[in-house]
């Protein structure tokens, strides 16, 4: 039986010094503490959350609405970027469908017309689609459901207290076809090893995403094994019918808190086929912002995907590219004012390869008067 407490906390949003290169988020929030989907391999059970309880009791953020209200007339200055609810808590976890405390802040967040970014393992985020609709129309919204499988007995054990994945897949079509204006989605993670990774059922995740409208699945291979978080999963798996991949799993991790890299490198291209495959991106869209930043973020979007889509196909990352990327969030002019002045290599980690790639692009909006929509590197 999960218990709910009400408390007032100070701090309501919380701004990221570099925006996350995945989910694209430059604000996080998080109007629940804990989480009563309670999946057994929930990340939030490792020590570095310090959530004693958190699947047992949840803390719902008292007057959360009114303070995040407050933040945004407060802080004048505070650029709209999107906003990611739900870090390690599900916004639209079941006690939200009676209390409707995180739909009060979705008001709040499409009244000061910021962008958001949603995560769920819940249908009942169709409820919302009202004021989705009225933030995509304003700005951009993206609805990802999160879905590590299809099988619903899997399921079932992995993820007891969410909706089951065909729910959420409907639900997903649901606002496809109601809201077309919201971008969706699935964050296909974590996939566990030996349990979802054979090739069969990570087809049966892309093939059903694709059939219900997914526009993009943002997939990682593997999940973390920490602390209580591993000694909680294992012990759920070997109490299980599942018990047989404990073995395997413990000796694919050996101690580490990830998979090894030949693991991710050899799952990385498999899933990246399907999508290819399957038409469906393997990147969200960005939102960009209409103002100064406009081109710094485009640059920037082109910039992370590129590096993305080479390191999952070849393997390799490219540190300095990704750096040039995130860096060019928190450029305070335009880089095409930077690049009519010809210092494009004053910008942090802006090598000659890096020049070399984005100045094409540059050269083309130059010349067009930025009249252009900059093609994006995957669509
Ligand atoms: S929905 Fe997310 S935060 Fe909640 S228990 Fe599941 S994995 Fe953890």
């Amino acid at each position: 039986m999960v218990k709910y407490r009400y408390k007032e906390f100070k701090s309501v949003l919380n701004k990221l010094t570099y925006p996350d290169s995945w989910f694209w988020a430059r604000y996080t929030l998080n109007t629940y503490s804990g989480c009563a989907h309670a999946c057994t391999y929930c990340d939030a059970r490792s020590q570095r959350y310090y959530l004693e309880d958190f699947e047992n009791e949840v803390i719902i953020k008292t007057n959360f609405d009114k303070k995040l209200d407050q933040r945004f007339k407060r802080a004048r200055t505070l650029l709209p970027d999107i906003i990611a609810p739900g870090g390690v808590n599900d916004a639209y976890q079941p006690i939200e469908q009676k209390i409707e405390h995180s739909r009060k802040v979705l008001q709040v967040i499409a009244k000061h017309k910021f962008p958001i970014n949603i995560a769920t393992k819940s249908k009942l985020v169709v409820r919302d689609i009202d004021i989705l609709k009225e933030i995509a129309k304003e700005t951009w919204s993206t609805v990802g459901f999160s879905i590590s499988t299809v099988n619903e007995e899997l399921a079932n054990f992995l993820e007891p207290h969410s909706s089951n994945p065909s729910e959420r897949l409907k639900a997903l079509h649901t606002i496809k076809l109601k809201a077309p204006e919201i971008q969706v989605g699935i964050y296909f993670m974590p996939i566990i090893p030996f349990l979802e990774d054979d090739a069969v059922s990570l087809e049966d995740v892309i093939k059903q995403s694709k059939k219900v409208g997914a526009e993009f699945v943002l997939f990682a291979p593997g999940l973390t094994l920490r602390d209580a978080q591993a000694q909680f999963f294992i012990k759920k798996l070997k109490n299980s019918r599942y018990n047989d991949i404990v073995k395997p799993l413990l000796e694919l991790y050996k101690g580490h808190t990830n998979p090894p890299a030949y693991y991710v490198r050899k799952l990385n291209p498999t899933l990246y086929a399907l999508c290819q495959e399957y038409k469906l991106a393997v990147r969200v869209k960005r939102w960009i912002p209409n103002d100064y930043r406009k081109w710094n973020y485009k640059i920037s979007e082109l910039l992370l995907n590129k590096e993305y889509v080479d390191a999952i196909t070849t393997g390799k990352s490219n540190n300095n590219m990704k750096w040039a990327g995130l860096n060019l969030n928190n450029l305070d002019v335009s880089i095409i004012d930077v690049f009519k002045r010809d210092e494009l290599s004053k910008l942090k980690n802006f090598s000659k390869e890096i020049i070399e790639f984005v100045k094409p692009y540059l050269e083309k909006i130059n010349t067009t008067n930025e009249k252009i929509t900059l093609e994006r590197f995957i669509n």
